[in-house]
């Protein structure tokens, strides 16, 4: 019986190999895919990120030659601010951080970061200096401690810690018999999304970026939920230039600036007052979304 045993082991353990290596690999060829897209200037020199200030200057860009999606689009974050880009489905919010990730150039106009134009920097750097907390995060078939340290180089067990209490995941680990040696992912234990966007939190904290894209949720966290990681997410980038892509409104209310776009153009800038008093598109996604969330309410009781 022992013979039999062995081979299936060997074949679980090559199952189990080929597995996580085809889960590393298509984030290797997502990676590759986009290199294929741009390239480094010869000799270009790393991003230096002394104040973190994001400009977007006069910027056009389309994923086609003959279909603009941005259009001589303009708006700044200042360091240390949080700036929120909100609109309709398909206004560009999305495309607007993958070309700040520089997945793409724009076909007119400049990105700047601390003065500096991304596409004459190496990417590798300008790539450090931004961390993504995307809204479906990725985990990876091992352990909870693996997952919080992919991607940097040999973090020490300390940081792991330390990155996993400032994304408030320390508890939740510490109750798991294994600890950080949990195995997660398909074959193991499995995590709730918001546990899930808290390791990807603390995988983004272990990077230390001083530049945050936030690409909200829109998956179904349920409130209370979506309120702690809310504050841990505010906690997080208190001393960072933040950069937050928000579908519902209520999340990003209270940032420095709120962009308004449609269609590709920002057609409303200013802070949550403002833009309510100005009676525009902004004021009227607000309403929207608060008799939706009343008649959500309505629909509970
Ligand atoms: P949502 O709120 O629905 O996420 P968004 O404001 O983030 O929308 P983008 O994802 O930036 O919008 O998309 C803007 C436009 O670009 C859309 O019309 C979309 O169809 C188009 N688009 C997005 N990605 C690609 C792509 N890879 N190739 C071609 N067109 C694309």
């Amino acid at each position: 019986l022992i013979q039999l045993f062995r081979p299936l082991d060997l074949l679980g353990w090559v199952y189990r190999t080929i597995r996580q290596g085809l889960i590393d690999m298509a984030d290797m060829f997502r990676l590759m895919d986009t290199e294929a897209e741009v390239e480094d200037v010869p000799g270009a020199p790393a991003l230096v990120v002394r104040r973190p200030t994001v400009l977007f200057d006069n910027v056009s860009f389309g994923y086609e030659q003959d279909r603009q999606i941005l259009h001589h689009l303009s708006f700044e974050a200042p360091a240390g601010s949080t700036v929120a880009l909100v609109g309709p489905s398909g206004a560009g919010k999305s495309t607007i951080g993958r070309l700040l990730f520089r997945f793409y150039d724009p076909s007119g106009g400049r990105i700047l970061i601390d003065g500096q134009d991304i596409s004459q920097v190496a990417q590798e750097s300008l790539r450090r200096a931004i961390g993504i907390v995307p809204q479906d995060s990725v985990l990876f078939n091992d352990t909870i401690g693996y997952n919080i340290a992919y991607g940097r180089d040999d973090p020490s067990q300390e940081q792991i810690v330390r990155a996993a209490a400032d994304a408030s995941i320390l508890p939740f680990i510490e109750a798991l018999p294994q600890g950080f040696d949990t195995e997660v992912g398909e074959r193991g234990l499995k995590l709730s999304g918001g546990e899930k966007q808290r390791v990807a939190i603390a995988r983004t904290l272990l990077k230390n970026p001083p530049i945050l894209l936030l690409d909200e949720a829109t998956s179904a966290l349920d409130s209370r939920t979506e309120q702690d990681i809310l504050s841990t997410l505010k906690r997080v980038s208190a001393d960072r230039t933040t950069i937050a892509i928000a579908h519902r409104l209520s999340t990003i209310a209270d940032a420095d600036i709120i962009n308004v776009m449609d269609a590709g153009r920002i057609v409303e800038s200013g802070n949550h007052a403002d833009l309510l008093r100005r009676d525009g598109l902004y004021a009227e996604m607000w309403n929207r979304q608060l008799s939706e969330a009343d008649e959500t309410a309505q629909a509970a009781e």
